[in-house]
Protein backbone atom coordinates (compact mmCIF):
# COMPACT_ATOMS: atom_id res chain seq x y z
CA UNK A 1 0.00 0.00 0.00
CA UNK A 2 1.49 3.21 -1.44
CA UNK A 3 -0.27 6.69 0.51
CA UNK A 4 1.23 9.89 -0.97
CA UNK A 5 0.64 13.01 0.76
CA UNK A 6 0.14 15.45 -2.19
CA UNK A 7 -1.21 18.23 0.40
CA UNK A 8 -1.34 18.43 3.74
CA UNK A 9 -2.49 21.67 5.05
CA UNK A 10 -5.98 22.77 6.19
CA UNK A 11 -8.56 24.72 4.45
CA UNK A 12 -6.99 27.55 2.79
CA UNK A 13 -3.54 25.98 2.58
CA UNK A 14 -0.17 27.77 3.66
CA UNK A 15 0.23 30.56 2.98
CA UNK A 16 -3.72 31.55 3.04
CA UNK A 17 -3.92 34.26 0.34
CA UNK A 18 -5.52 36.73 2.67
CA UNK A 19 -3.70 35.77 6.04
CA UNK A 20 -1.25 38.01 8.00
CA UNK A 21 -0.68 35.79 11.15
CA UNK A 22 2.79 35.47 12.44
CA UNK A 23 3.12 32.26 10.54
CA UNK A 24 1.85 33.16 7.19
CA UNK A 25 3.41 36.08 7.63
CA UNK A 26 7.04 35.27 8.34
CA UNK A 27 6.52 32.92 5.08
CA UNK A 28 6.25 35.41 2.69
CA UNK A 29 9.14 37.38 4.06
CA UNK A 30 11.28 33.92 3.78
CA UNK A 31 11.67 34.17 7.40
CA UNK A 32 10.18 31.21 8.13
CA UNK A 33 11.58 27.69 9.26
CA UNK A 34 9.11 25.73 7.52
CA UNK A 35 7.81 24.83 4.10
CA UNK A 36 4.41 25.73 2.58
CA UNK A 37 1.73 23.51 1.67
CA UNK A 38 -1.13 23.10 -0.44
CA UNK A 39 -4.95 21.73 1.19
CA UNK A 40 -4.67 18.49 2.75
CA UNK A 41 -5.20 15.50 -0.48
CA UNK A 42 -4.07 12.32 -0.54
CA UNK A 43 -3.46 9.34 -3.02
CA UNK A 44 -3.64 5.79 -2.05
CA UNK A 45 -2.61 2.67 -4.08
CA UNK A 46 -2.49 -0.93 -3.73
CA UNK A 47 -0.33 -1.69 -6.52
CA UNK A 48 1.20 1.78 -7.80
CA UNK A 49 -0.69 1.66 -10.84
CA UNK A 50 -4.04 2.10 -9.91
CA UNK A 51 -4.91 5.18 -7.74
CA UNK A 52 -7.46 6.50 -5.66
CA UNK A 53 -8.05 9.88 -4.19
CA UNK A 54 -8.88 10.75 -0.45
CA UNK A 55 -11.00 13.80 -1.01
CA UNK A 56 -11.12 16.53 -3.67
CA UNK A 57 -8.93 19.52 -2.83
CA UNK A 58 -9.10 22.89 -4.30
CA UNK A 59 -5.46 22.44 -5.27
CA UNK A 60 -5.69 19.10 -6.64
CA UNK A 61 -5.17 20.03 -10.20
CA UNK A 62 -1.60 21.09 -8.99
CA UNK A 63 -1.51 18.33 -7.09
CA UNK A 64 -1.64 16.04 -9.96
CA UNK A 65 0.61 17.88 -11.99
CA UNK A 66 3.31 17.31 -9.15
CA UNK A 67 3.08 13.77 -8.92
CA UNK A 68 3.87 11.55 -12.16
CA UNK A 69 1.94 8.49 -11.31
CA UNK A 70 -1.19 10.34 -11.46
CA UNK A 71 -0.21 11.86 -15.04
CA UNK A 72 -2.49 10.04 -17.89
CA UNK A 73 -0.47 7.61 -20.03
CA UNK A 74 0.58 8.64 -23.79
CA UNK A 75 -2.37 6.88 -25.27
CA UNK A 76 -4.98 6.81 -25.75
CA UNK A 77 -5.46 10.84 -26.17
CA UNK A 78 -7.64 11.47 -23.14
CA UNK A 79 -7.08 8.99 -20.22
CA UNK A 80 -6.22 8.37 -15.78
CA UNK A 81 -4.65 6.27 -13.31
CA UNK A 82 -7.09 7.71 -10.80
CA UNK A 83 -9.61 5.27 -10.43
CA UNK A 84 -11.96 6.92 -8.26
CA UNK A 85 -12.24 9.59 -5.31
CA UNK A 86 -13.06 8.98 -1.74
CA UNK A 87 -14.94 11.96 0.04
CA UNK A 88 -14.78 12.43 4.00
CA UNK A 89 -17.53 15.17 4.19
CA UNK A 90 -19.03 17.90 1.98
CA UNK A 91 -16.75 21.00 2.86
CA UNK A 92 -15.37 23.35 0.01
CA UNK A 93 -11.72 22.32 1.36
CA UNK A 94 -12.83 18.18 0.89
CA UNK A 95 -14.44 18.62 -2.26
CA UNK A 96 -14.21 21.89 -4.35
CA UNK A 97 -11.52 19.55 -6.65
CA UNK A 98 -14.37 17.58 -8.41
CA UNK A 99 -15.19 20.01 -10.08
CA UNK A 100 -11.36 20.24 -11.73
CA UNK A 101 -11.97 16.82 -12.61
CA UNK A 102 -15.03 18.03 -15.13
CA UNK A 103 -13.11 16.93 -18.53
CA UNK A 104 -15.54 13.88 -19.18
CA UNK A 105 -13.30 11.06 -17.56
CA UNK A 106 -15.22 8.32 -16.52
CA UNK A 107 -14.92 8.61 -12.45
CA UNK A 108 -16.45 6.59 -9.71
CA UNK A 109 -16.79 9.12 -6.69
CA UNK A 110 -17.51 7.43 -2.91
CA UNK A 111 -19.81 9.39 -0.84
CA UNK A 112 -22.22 9.43 1.93
CA UNK A 113 -25.76 9.64 0.69
CA UNK A 114 -25.79 13.65 2.46
CA UNK A 115 -22.88 14.77 0.89
CA UNK A 116 -24.23 13.67 -2.31
CA UNK A 117 -26.88 15.29 -1.63
CA UNK A 118 -25.66 18.29 -0.52
CA UNK A 119 -23.04 18.68 -3.68
CA UNK A 120 -25.14 17.44 -6.46
CA UNK A 121 -28.84 18.28 -5.52
CA UNK A 122 -28.04 21.81 -3.72
CA UNK A 123 -25.36 23.54 -6.24
CA UNK A 124 -26.26 23.35 -9.60
CA UNK A 125 -22.47 24.24 -10.83
CA UNK A 126 -21.92 20.11 -9.57
CA UNK A 127 -23.61 19.37 -13.23
CA UNK A 128 -20.86 19.76 -15.02
CA UNK A 129 -20.30 16.16 -13.54
CA UNK A 130 -23.44 14.88 -15.38
CA UNK A 131 -22.38 16.16 -19.35
CA UNK A 132 -22.38 12.59 -20.06
CA UNK A 133 -24.09 9.31 -19.01
CA UNK A 134 -21.12 7.43 -17.73
CA UNK A 135 -19.28 10.32 -16.27
CA UNK A 136 -19.44 10.26 -12.78
CA UNK A 137 -20.66 7.20 -11.24
CA UNK A 138 -21.49 7.53 -7.35
CA UNK A 139 -21.10 5.19 -4.98
CA UNK A 140 -22.66 5.66 -0.79
CA UNK A 141 -21.00 5.21 1.65
CA UNK A 142 -22.55 3.93 4.92
CA UNK A 143 -20.68 4.45 8.06
CA UNK A 144 -19.52 1.20 9.42
CA UNK A 145 -19.74 -0.60 6.32
CA UNK A 146 -16.99 -1.84 4.29
CA UNK A 147 -16.35 -1.63 0.95
CA UNK A 148 -13.33 -2.71 -1.80
CA UNK A 149 -11.45 0.34 -3.75
CA UNK A 150 -10.97 -1.46 -7.12
CA UNK A 151 -10.06 -4.88 -7.35
CA UNK A 152 -6.17 -5.17 -6.05
CA UNK A 153 -7.32 -5.88 -2.30
CA UNK A 154 -7.48 -2.63 -0.95
CA UNK A 155 -9.88 -2.30 1.52
CA UNK A 156 -11.97 0.84 3.20
CA UNK A 157 -14.00 1.30 6.31
CA UNK A 158 -15.37 4.42 6.89
CA UNK A 159 -16.21 5.37 10.21
CA UNK A 160 -18.58 8.46 10.87
CA UNK A 161 -16.27 10.96 12.47
CA UNK A 162 -18.42 14.31 13.07
CA UNK A 163 -22.28 15.01 12.84
CA UNK A 164 -21.75 19.16 12.04
CA UNK A 165 -22.28 19.93 8.10
CA UNK A 166 -20.56 22.24 6.57
CA UNK A 167 -21.37 26.07 7.41
CA UNK A 168 -23.13 26.69 3.83
CA UNK A 169 -25.49 23.89 4.79
CA UNK A 170 -29.02 25.62 5.23
CA UNK A 171 -30.09 24.38 8.68
CA UNK A 172 -33.53 23.36 7.28
CA UNK A 173 -31.44 21.32 4.47
CA UNK A 174 -29.10 19.88 7.54
CA UNK A 175 -32.00 18.87 9.08
CA UNK A 176 -33.39 16.41 7.07
CA UNK A 177 -30.03 14.76 6.56
CA UNK A 178 -28.29 11.83 8.39
CA UNK A 179 -25.77 13.42 11.27
CA UNK A 180 -23.77 10.57 11.16
CA UNK A 181 -23.35 11.07 7.04
CA UNK A 182 -21.67 14.60 8.02
CA UNK A 183 -17.85 13.78 8.19
CA UNK A 184 -15.74 10.44 8.21
CA UNK A 185 -12.94 8.97 8.79
CA UNK A 186 -11.63 6.06 7.62
CA UNK A 187 -9.34 2.89 7.87
CA UNK A 188 -7.51 1.03 4.76
CA UNK A 189 -6.29 -2.14 4.62
CA UNK A 190 -4.00 -4.31 2.22
CA UNK A 191 -2.04 -7.04 2.57
CA UNK A 192 -2.07 -7.22 6.37
CA UNK A 193 -1.25 -3.59 6.83
CA UNK A 194 -3.79 -0.39 8.20
CA UNK A 195 -3.72 2.96 7.83
CA UNK A 196 -6.21 5.12 9.51
CA UNK A 197 -7.36 8.94 7.94
CA UNK A 198 -9.14 11.11 10.62
CA UNK A 199 -8.48 14.52 8.80
CA UNK A 200 -11.39 16.45 10.71
CA UNK A 201 -12.55 15.09 14.23
CA UNK A 202 -13.81 16.95 17.45
CA UNK A 203 -13.32 13.66 19.71
CA UNK A 204 -11.73 10.65 19.97
CA UNK A 205 -13.97 7.75 20.59
CA UNK A 206 -12.93 4.68 22.44
CA UNK A 207 -13.70 2.33 19.86
CA UNK A 208 -11.03 4.15 17.43
CA UNK A 209 -8.15 3.48 19.98
CA UNK A 210 -9.07 -0.54 19.44
CA UNK A 211 -9.05 -0.12 15.59
CA UNK A 212 -5.79 2.79 15.90
CA UNK A 213 -4.05 0.21 17.80
CA UNK A 214 -3.50 -2.12 15.14
CA UNK A 215 -2.39 0.20 12.59
CA UNK A 216 0.61 0.41 10.95
CA UNK A 217 0.24 4.78 10.24
CA UNK A 218 -2.23 6.99 12.09
CA UNK A 219 -3.57 10.33 10.29
CA UNK A 220 -4.78 12.56 12.52
CA UNK A 221 -6.68 16.08 12.41
CA UNK A 222 -3.36 18.59 13.36
CA UNK A 223 -5.81 21.28 12.15
CA UNK A 224 -4.98 23.48 15.67
CA UNK A 225 -2.32 23.55 18.56
CA UNK A 226 -5.20 24.82 20.97
CA UNK A 227 -8.68 24.79 21.58
CA UNK A 228 -8.49 28.28 21.88
CA UNK A 229 -6.41 29.27 19.04
CA UNK A 230 -7.97 31.39 17.07
CA UNK A 231 -9.94 33.28 19.53
CA UNK A 232 -6.50 34.09 20.55
CA UNK A 233 -5.65 35.54 16.87
CA UNK A 234 -9.05 37.21 15.93
CA UNK A 235 -10.42 37.90 19.46
CA UNK A 236 -13.60 36.35 19.27
CA UNK A 237 -14.69 32.98 17.07
CA UNK A 238 -14.94 29.40 17.38
CA UNK A 239 -12.65 27.25 19.17
CA UNK A 240 -11.47 24.10 17.68
CA UNK A 241 -14.10 21.32 18.75
CA UNK A 242 -17.12 23.68 17.54
CA UNK A 243 -14.84 24.05 14.05
CA UNK A 244 -14.72 19.83 14.70
CA UNK A 245 -11.10 19.82 15.16
CA UNK A 246 -9.25 18.03 18.32
CA UNK A 247 -6.58 19.84 19.30
CA UNK A 248 -3.44 18.94 19.19
CA UNK A 249 -2.39 19.42 22.50
CA UNK A 250 -4.96 16.81 23.73
CA UNK A 251 -4.34 14.51 20.79
CA UNK A 252 -0.87 14.21 21.78
CA UNK A 253 -2.47 12.76 25.20
CA UNK A 254 -4.82 10.89 24.19
CA UNK A 255 -3.10 8.61 21.32
CA UNK A 256 0.09 8.18 22.89
CA UNK A 257 0.02 4.59 24.00
CA UNK A 258 -0.40 3.96 19.89
CA UNK A 259 2.71 2.60 18.56
CA UNK A 260 1.79 3.54 14.93
CA UNK A 261 3.62 5.90 12.56
CA UNK A 262 1.40 8.92 13.94
CA UNK A 263 1.24 11.81 11.36
CA UNK A 264 -0.50 15.17 11.73
CA UNK A 265 -2.72 15.92 8.51
CA UNK A 266 -4.60 18.80 7.47
CA UNK A 267 -2.78 21.81 9.49
CA UNK A 268 -4.07 25.08 9.84
CA UNK A 269 -1.77 28.17 8.55
CA UNK A 270 -1.97 29.64 12.17
CA UNK A 271 -0.86 26.14 13.93
CA UNK A 272 2.52 27.04 15.65
CA UNK A 273 3.80 23.57 15.37
CA UNK A 274 4.45 24.41 11.30
CA UNK A 275 7.62 26.14 12.96
CA UNK A 276 10.19 24.05 13.20
CA UNK A 277 12.27 26.60 15.26
CA UNK A 278 8.96 26.38 17.75
CA UNK A 279 8.72 25.06 20.91
CA UNK A 280 5.34 23.24 19.41
CA UNK A 281 7.57 21.77 16.66
CA UNK A 282 9.65 20.22 19.12
CA UNK A 283 6.98 18.96 21.82
CA UNK A 284 5.39 17.41 18.61
CA UNK A 285 8.38 15.89 17.58
CA UNK A 286 9.97 14.58 20.51
CA UNK A 287 6.41 13.04 21.43
CA UNK A 288 7.05 10.68 18.09
CA UNK A 289 4.65 12.33 15.71
CA UNK A 290 5.42 13.53 12.34
CA UNK A 291 3.82 16.62 10.50
CA UNK A 292 2.34 15.43 7.56
CA UNK A 293 4.19 17.73 4.33
CA UNK A 294 3.56 17.84 0.36
CA UNK A 295 5.91 15.05 -1.12
CA UNK A 296 5.53 12.78 1.67
CA UNK A 297 5.52 9.02 1.13
CA UNK A 298 4.04 5.88 3.38
CA UNK A 299 4.73 2.79 1.70
CA UNK A 300 3.49 -0.19 3.79
ZN1 LIG B 1 -2.05 32.56 8.33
Amino acid sequence: MHIRVLGAAAGGGFPQWNCSCPNCWRLRLGQFAGQPRSQAQLAISADDVHWFLINASPDLRSQIDAFPPLHPLRLPLRNSPIAGIVLTSAEVDAALGLLLLREFQPLTVYATGAVRQILIEDNSLFEVLKRLPDQVHWVRLIPGVAFALGDHGLKCIPVSAASAFPGFVAPARAAQLVDSEAVLGFFFEHGGHRVAFFPGAPCIYPEWLDQMQTCDAIFFDGTFWSDDELIRLHGDGKTARQMGHHPVTETLTALSDLKARKIFIHINNTNPMLDEESDEYRTVRSAGWEIAFDGMDVVL
